[in-house]
């Protein structure tokens, strides 16, 4: 019976998807372009990807909530299907940050970036990892897997490895914002608008941090290590929260996975290599810009 349910959900699934497209690529290009340069990540495996999943924009049912609605984004194994809110999507793209902040929602991007990220990791583990003979392949489906089976009880084991996986991508994304916003903060760039703070303060800064032209962005706090932060404390997994830090993960899972990440998208591993990375972007004369009439 339960089976006959989740085949007449899934039928009506299908049905109701008002608009599946099939040119792919080329819809993620404005926001891989903003994930980029926002995030300072490498974006070709995310391009591997999505090439290999259809966008499609929710139906009625899904809007109103009657099926798999009230998220940004859901990915559909079965059909390789990323459904995404309609007004996350403009001329069949995904909006990139810049639509965002011309709307004025510009605090919203990088939620919705990690929350896609998230379902994109889904998508990864079953197009690519799943078919690999990798680290991450075995630490997920061997080591992860017998963990899960000891340690979570009353869920789908698969489930559970998917979701460990798909919320630490989310949080490489949540880490990196709240971490660039940080470091930028401190020298009068509000990142998350992608502006300088005002002249006074500005002023106070350069006065503060004796800033002279072309200074570069140190590190004014203490350095944090990046692999255990990425790792999701709770998931949820059908309606239902699981919390991952009761369970206490090992280590070695949370550094497999972060460098699974580190390695694929070229994530920085401390707040210092991650400085490095800002002063080598364009981030270094946008802030200097700042200071033009100050310095
Ligand atoms: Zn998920």
């Amino acid at each position: 019976m339960k089976k006959q349910n989740e085949l007449i959900l899934f039928l009506v699934f299908i049905i109701s998807i008002t608009k599946v497209s099939f040119a792919k690529i080329e819809q993620f290009t404005n926001l891989n372009h903003s994930l980029k340069s926002r995030y300072l990540i490498k974006t070709s495996h995310l391009e591997n990807i999505e090439n290999h999943v259809s966008l499609a924009s929710p139906s009625l049912l899904q809007q109103w909530e009657i099926i798999g609605g009230g998220v940004e984004a859901h990915y559909n194994e079965y059909l390789n299907l990323l459904v995404i809110d309609k007004d996350k999507i403009i001329n069949g793209q995904v909006k990139s940050y810049y639509e965002f902040k011309k709307e004025e929602k510009e605090y919203s991007f990088s939620t919705f970036a990690s929350t896609l990220f998230h379902e994109l990791a889904h998508a990864d583990y079953d197009i690519f990892i799943e078919e690999s003979d990798s680290n991450i392949r075995f630490l997920l489906n061997h080591m992860l897997k017998r963990w899960v089976a000891r340690n979570i009880k009353g869920y789908s084991n698969r489930i559970v490895r998917h979701e460990i996986l798909g919320y630490s991508a989310g949080g490489v994304i949540e880490l990196l914002d709240y971490e660039i916003s940080n470091v930028l903060f401190k020298y009068g760039y509000v990142f998350s608008q992608d502006k300088c703070m005002s002249k006074s303060f500005l002023k106070k800064t350069a006065k503060n941090l004796n800033l002279r032209r072309d200074f570069v962005l140190e590190n004014h706090r203490e350095d944090i290590d990046y692999a255990e932060k990425i790792t999701p404390s709770t998931i949820w997994v059908k309606g239902k929260e699981i919390n991952i830090d009761a369970y206490k993960l090992p280590k070695i899972y949370k550094y497999g996975i972060f460098n699974y990440f580190k390695t694929t998208y070229q994530i920085p591993s401390n707040r210092s290599e991650l400085i490095e990375k800002i002063n080598e972007s364009h981030f270094i004369e946008k802030v200097r810009k700042c200071y033009a009439d100050i310095l």
